[in-house]
């Protein structure tokens, strides 16, 4: 199976997917507490305003009942003013009785009752001049309530008993029943009638968290309601709309960020075809010989990897090898080549220890620690060692982290193996991760090789590549050799192999073989043989 992304990029769309998922969420949840608290400000506000027009409705009652008696002319206690009062108190509710009073003393009510009046506040003055509203006990009423009172020309008054019930009515709405609390006052400050959340379960302790509060005043009557509600009644109420739309909205960013992952993670057209081509072995393995330039003996090969199509198209590396690196499919398909490798070169080269293998790895091979023992996995049991194995690190592209990939190739070394720099002093690094990485191998690339020029001009970075290469206690590979003069120069500046078209190309299995056999028999150790251009060319043609 075939992973398509590195660590890193997975640790990366796993956090996105994270805040993806969560940002929503929480966005949801503040949203709604914010909404909930707001109306909650907005709902006791309301529910004040409320108690103040239900008291208005009551108090005007009494108001307009007085009109009434100072219409019909009630001004005693004579049978017409009871007759006109009795009708009154029977059809409106909120009035419990009607008087005429001296100011101490109900004169008579509608029943021509007389009646003590116990004070309960001052009396607070309305706008008119004539009217003004107390707090009273009235004993033939049988409970406290607000009397409207209304001074007629000689000392008495008429008067209406509103009962404080009808004031400050029951008509809480059920969410806050059990919590609020609230007081309806004059404007003096006297409380008419105040009430407390009832006490449901006496070992509760009231709750001590904010209060949302609102203060409502009526401008026909000197009252005021306060209302006090704490939050967590509109919390509890809402936690159940938070909870289904925290759900909701966490179910709906996780399908959204599916939906994402699944279009992302959708291999483009070019890397799906890789995966297939993986699958079916389409990457098969070339090898171009690596020649001793001293002895002219093959010292090895180099593996360069080929798409072989089923129609017989072969497709060269530089086309699909940087794709295979970003889509990561990088691993599965150095995995797949040195399986072809073992395969194609085992026996020949099992037979042959003296002679190498150099296999290109991807800069992401020297960032992982698992490489040496991946590698050790596909080599085990077979005749070829992993003495016999070079493992190349470009320079072309970064190597970020240095010091782990200086430990990839300890491990790489410590199996035997040895390591090379590829196309050295082609990189940013100068010519720093010769010394840094203590790799074995330097190899030369094939620009600077092409350099060396016609007669006797020097290739100064050549040269120095060498002289470094050698101070540094390597073997110096020149890569591209396309001409003698090249072949010449480098040998007599110290160069130790080369390879290039001037002795092979890449070769396929089957022809690399036959060059093995001829070059390097086994049994006898040969005499350098020149290597049979002929043959080479075709290939040549093939391959190009
Ligand atoms: P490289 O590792 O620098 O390989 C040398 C390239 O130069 C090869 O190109 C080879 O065919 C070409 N070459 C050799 N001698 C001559 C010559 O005399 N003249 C000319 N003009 N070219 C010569 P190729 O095979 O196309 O590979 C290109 C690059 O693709 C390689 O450069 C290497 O970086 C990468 N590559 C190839 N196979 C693999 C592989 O299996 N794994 C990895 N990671 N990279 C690979
Ligand atoms: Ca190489
Ligand atoms: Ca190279």
């Amino acid at each position: 199976m075939v992973t398509l992304w590195s660590r890193k990029h997975r640790i990366l769309v796993g956090a996105v997917g994270l805040v993806l998922v969560v940002a929503p969420v929480l966005g949801a949840k503040w949203l709604i507490e914010r909404t909930t608290r707001e109306n909650a400000a907005e709902n006791v506000a309301e529910v004040a305003a409320e108690f103040i027009s239900r008291a208005e409705l009551s108090l005007a009652s009494g108001t307009n009942a007085l009109n009434q008696l100072a219409l019909a002319g009630v001004d005693d206690c004579g049978p017409r003013s009871l007759e006109t009062m009795r009708p009154i108190v029977a059809a409106v509710l909120p009035i419990k009785a009607l008087a005429v009073t001296d100011g101490g003393r109900i004169l008579c009510n509608q029943f021509g009752e007389t009646d003590p009046l116990e004070s309960l506040s001052a009396a607070v003055p309305l706008n008119d001049g004539t009217t003004t509203l107390g707090l009273v006990r009235l004993r033939s009423a049988g409970t406290s309530g607000v009397l409207v009172t209304r001074e007629l020309s000689d000392g008495t008054a008429l008067a209406a008993f509103v009962a404080r019930e009808a004031i400050v009515g029951t008509f809480l709405p059920k969410l806050l029943r059990t919590t609020a609390a609230g007081t309806l006052a004059f404007v003096n400050g006297t409380a008419i009638s105040a009430f407390q959340p009832p006490i449901i379960d006496p070992r509760a302790r009231p709750a001590d968290g904010p209060v949302i509060s609102a203060r409502a005043a009526s401008d026909r009557f000197p009252i005021a309601m306060r209302l006090s509600v704490p939050e967590s009644t509109y919390e509890a109420a809402s936690s159940g709309l938070l909870t289904t739309a925290m759900l909701g909205g966490g179910l709906i960013a996780t399908l959204i960020f599916g939906l994402l992952l699944y279009i992302l993670r959708r291999p483009s057209a070019a890397v799906a075809q890789m995966i297939e081509a993986e699958g079916r072995g389409e990457f098969v393995p070339y090898y171009q010989p690596v020649i001793d330039i001293v002895t002219g003996r093959l010292v090895g090969c180099e593996v360069l990897v080929r798409w072989l199509k089923p129609d017989g198209t072969l497709v060269m590396p530089g086309t699909f090898i940087h794709l295979a690196e970003s889509s990561g499919l990088a691993s599965a398909m150095t995995l797949s080549v040195m399986r072809a490798v073992r395969a194609d070169l085992d026996r020949a080269f099992g037979q042959r220890p003296q002679l190498s293998i150099a296999i290109n790895l991807f800069n992401a091979h020297f960032a992982r620690l698992s490489t040496a023992r991946d590698i050790a996995r596909v080599f085990e049991g077979a005749s070829i060692g992993l003495c016999q194995l070079i493992f190349e690190l470009t320079e072309r592209l970064p190597v970020h982290n240095v010091a782990r990939a200086r430990v990839v190739i300890r491990k790489l070394q410590s199996l035997g193996a040895r390591v090379a720099l590829d196309d050295a002093g082609t990189g940013h690094s100068g010519l720093a991760h010769l010394q840094q990485l203590g790799v074995d191998i330097v190899k030369i690339d094939k620009f600077f090789v092409d350099t060396i020029g016609a007669g006797e001009t020097a290739a100064p970075i050549v040269n120095s590549l060498i002289r470094l290469g050698h101070d540094l206690g390597m073997e110096v590979v020149a890569e591209g050799v396309e001409t003698f003069e090249q072949l010449d120069y480098l040998r007599r500046h110290g160069a130790n192999q080369a390879q290039g078209y001037l002795f092979s190309p890449p070769l396929p299995a089957r022809a690399f073989l036959d060059l093995v056999e001829t070059m390097e028999p086994v049994g006898e150790r040969a005499e350098p043989q020149p290597l049979p251009l002929t043959e080479l060319e075709q290939d040549t043609r093939a391959v190009a």
